[in-house]
């Protein structure tokens, strides 16, 4: 083996020749049109596209959270469609982060409580190296004995991110985590969403509209009718809106 030969990044997800169709007949939606993409492990990336384009949709069969109406999805090389619900499930408890927009705490619980949550409801114990480690990145060291009430959206949108990552999954998914915060609580979400991918190798797909939030991302994919129409490398707010406004002229996203 040529060792100097440079090394590919593995994707950590990826849908393969995706359709998914809604409905049937007359109400027939096809919400993905044959979607082709990998999302490259220890790398940030976001989807966007204009309302309606298929994002969430994409986000949910790359997950696991819905089944493809034809092509698959691969979680490393787990082939998603033929494992069965029980299976599935597991793989989203042991394999799987999410973040969603709203916060999704348990409000009787503690920080320490909801972040260990799931760990805690699979029986296992984790990694409290780990866990220790990232209750600094997220900096909620200080809050950990308070319940979600006593904190801020922002910080409760920290404990949801600390929680995602804490049974060290192979890839966090994120749909629109910084929609339910003012603008500062959401850069401090994205930037540690960042931080987590760079200092921890952490892989995070994320659906977002908004190309702030984006420009966060090593790259953006862009859907348009249900189509990967383009990949951004290195975005900036400014480059994303403007292939934002070719996509969607009227701004509907
Ligand atoms: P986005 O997240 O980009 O706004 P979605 O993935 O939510 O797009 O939706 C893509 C298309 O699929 C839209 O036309 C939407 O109306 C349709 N769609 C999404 N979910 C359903 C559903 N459960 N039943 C029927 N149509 C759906």
């Amino acid at each position: 083996m040529n060792t100097s030969a440079p090394v590919l990044t593995a994707a950590a997800a990826r849908v393969i020749d995706a359709v998914k169709v809604y409905g049937s007949g007359d109400t027939e939606v096809r919400a993905l049109d044959g979607v082709t993409v990998e999302f490259p492990a220890a790398r940030f990336t976001a989807i966007m596209g204009p309302s309606g384009s298929g994002k969430s949709t994409l986000m949910h069969c790359a997950a696991g959270l819905d089944t493809l109406t034809s092509g698959s999805a691969h979680i490393g090389a787990t082939d998603l469609s033929v494992l069965d619900d029980r299976r599935l499930t597991l793989l989203r408890r042991d394999r799987i982060g999410f973040v969603f927009q709203a916060f999704n705490l348990l409000p009787t619980l503690t920080v320490a409580e909801n972040i260990t949550l799931p760990m805690d409801l699979a029986g296992q114990r984790g990694d409290s190296e780990w866990i220790d480690a990232l209750i600094d990145v997220v900096g909620l060291r200080d809050r950990l004995h308070h319940r979600p009430s006593e904190l801020s959206g922002g910080q409760q949108q920290r404990v949801a991110v600390a929680r995602a990552f804490a049974g060290r999954p192979d890839v966090v998914f994120a749909d629109e985590p910084t929609g339910n915060l003012d603008s500062r609580s959401g850069e401090e979400v994205l930037g540690l969403l960042g931080r987590t991918v760079r200092e921890m190798d952490r892989t995070v797909v994320m659906v977002t509209h908004d190309p702030v939030a984006a420009s966060h991302a090593d790259e953006v994919v862009f859907l348009a009718d249900g189509r990967l129409v383009d990949r951004m490398p290195d975005p900036t707010p400014g480059r994303v809106l403007d292939r934002m406004k070719d996509l969607d002229p009227k701004g509907g996203a």
